[in-house]
């Protein structure tokens, strides 16, 4: 099946008519194909979203709001839909899109369509001087919004929902590896009534279509996620521009476990927060501290668990493991374990690729788990973003925050135990921009959601999202 690009409310063949193959992770063949888009398609989507802007930001947010909501309630309608097409896009499984990738994406735009008329704005007396002073929130202009392969629909609305309730117009890319819910949310968009031109999505890869993003002079604020290499590109295009920039980048997030904690409840989500969605979640704790009191029984424990994981093709229901995205990523993430033994790993499960009878060439890999002897090594330095994990003990508190901070990035930290001092002590001290205790993964849509260090700069969720995508005005009237 081919995708096109959605412009103005219609669908459009590339200008140059090049074309890139989209490839099904589960049986590694080519199955449709992506425009090739280049900057020409950019401008036209640019030119769109310009003309729709006085509209649309003079839309009242009753009306925002109402049309916002639409696109949820149809994404619902329409769930199995988006979900077989995100599992055979992504190789995830069909049961995680159901459950996870395509409601949170509905939530998303139901959200910001609530979230937009509760989003106040300040005022100041300034007493004594018959004073007053109030702030205006203004829709940017247009846009860019650009998103990664591994919760495809999922982390591109989280900005576009945003962007468009704050009545901004969007130039939008998704990743080239998983275009195909992007493309039917075009179909969604339209039948929910959204103004033409508020949304236009360009498909293409990423150091052509989504560099022409970057260096539009007109677009004025860039909302990306993915990895910190790219990040750091794009930051240092944008910089002369004066863009705004929200950056997510990648994680290396630890998973520290002391022995107080509840010890199967910490087991169960550890198999989940290792492994979901084969391990590809910039949120996936995958080093993972024991203290070492407890450390040989986890170990027993976590391997068992981990074993009777089901690698499988993504559209069975009972399968826990589907493939990996792609076969680069597939070649990436091997080598990490074919390298684990020079880097003094030891690999306690897993290590090896997975042939399905009839999907030969699926990319799939069974979840690994290596000990390793110390944390600067590779395995526990390097974002690897696949079904891998590294584990190693720990004696104290203080050597567990040492071990969990050393690293680059600081996207998310995970914190098991039942003491209320060290879980104090330990969130205000872990580098991280966010800290779940006692759990992971669990979602508010109203509090912020960010990395700090090399998992980049700026929060999305809540109102901190309206804010990237709205200029603050402060006006001083003398009476
Ligand atoms: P990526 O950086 O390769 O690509 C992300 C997007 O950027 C894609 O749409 C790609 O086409 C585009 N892109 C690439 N080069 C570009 C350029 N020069 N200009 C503009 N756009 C460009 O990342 P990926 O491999 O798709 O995703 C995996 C990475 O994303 C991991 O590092 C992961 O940790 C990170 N991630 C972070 C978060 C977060 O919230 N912090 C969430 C999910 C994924």
């Amino acid at each position: 099946m081919n995708i096109l690009n959605y412009i103005n409310g219609n669908f459009h063949n590339p200008i140059s008519n090049e074309w890139i193959d989209n490839y099904n992770p589960s049986n590694g063949e080519v199955y449709g194909q992506i425009p090739n888009s280049t900057k020409d398609d950019v401008e036209n989507a640019y030119i769109a979203a310009k003309s729709a802007f006085p509209i649309w930001s003079k839309t009242t947010l009753e009306e925002r709001s109402r049309i916002l909501i639409k696109i949820s309630e149809l994404l619902e309608a329409n769930l199995q839909r988006f979900a077989e097409a995100e599992s055979k896009d992504n190789g995830k499984p069909i049961s995680l899109a159901k459950a996870v990738d395509i409601p949170r994406a509905a939530s998303n735009f139901r959200f910001f369509g609530n979230a937009i008329t509760q989003f106040a704005s300040e005022s100041h007396e300034s007493v004594g001087q018959n004073a007053i002073n109030y702030t205006l929130r203004q829709p940017i202009g247009v846009v860019g919004c650009i998103s990664p392969w591994n919760l495809p629909l999922y982390l591109f609305t989280w900005k576009i929902a945003p962007a468009i309730a704050a009545g901004n117009c969007v130039v939008a890319k998704p990743s080239e590896v998983t275009p195909m819910t992007a493309y039917l949310l075009g179909e969604i968009c339209n039948e929910a009534g959204l103004t033409k031109g508020v949304l236009n999505i360009v498909h293409g890869l990423g150091g052509s279509t989504g560099q022409a993003i970057v260096e539009h002079p007109d677009i004025k604020a860039i909302s990306f996620t993915g990895g910190t290499a790219t990040g750091t590109h794009i930051a240092k295009v944008a910089a002369p521009m004066f863009k705004k920039l929200s950056l997510e980048l990648g994680g290396k997030n630890p998973n520290i476990i002391f022995a107080d904690c509840d010890y199967d409840d910490m087991l169960e989500t550890t198999v989940r927060s290792s492994f979901a969605n084969q391990g590809q979640i910039c949120l996936c704790g995958s080093r993972i501290f024991v203290e070492a009191s407890i450390y040989d029984k986890f170990k027993i424990d976590f391997v068992a668990k981990v074993k009777a994981l089901k690698v499988g093709h993504p559209s069975e229901d009972d399968t826990n493991i589907g493939a990996l995205v792609s076969k680069s990523h597939f070649e990436k993430v091997k080598s990490y374990i074919t390298n684990a033994e020079s880097e003094a790993g030891k690999i306690l499960c897993g290590g090896n690729e997975v042939t399905l009878k009839g999907y030969e060439k699926g990319y799939y890999l069974q979840p690994t788990i290596i000990e390793v002897k110390s944390n600067s090594c590779k395995l526990n330095q390097e974002e690897i973003f696949g079904p891998v994990v590294t584990t190693m003990p720990f004696e104290t508190e203080e050597e567990a925050l040492e071990l969990a901070n050393n690293v680059k990035y600081g996207l998310s930290a995970t914190l098991w135990t039942n003491n209320l001092k060290r879980t104090m002590r330990m969130s205000n001290d872990l580098q991280a921009g966010i800290v779940w205790v006692n759990t992971w993964m669990m979602r508010d849509l109203r509090t912020p959601f960010g990395g700090v260090k090399a998992s980049g700069v700026g929060r999305e969720g809540g109102f901190e999202a309206l804010r990237f995508f709205t200029e603050a005005k402060n006006v001083c009237i003398k009476y």
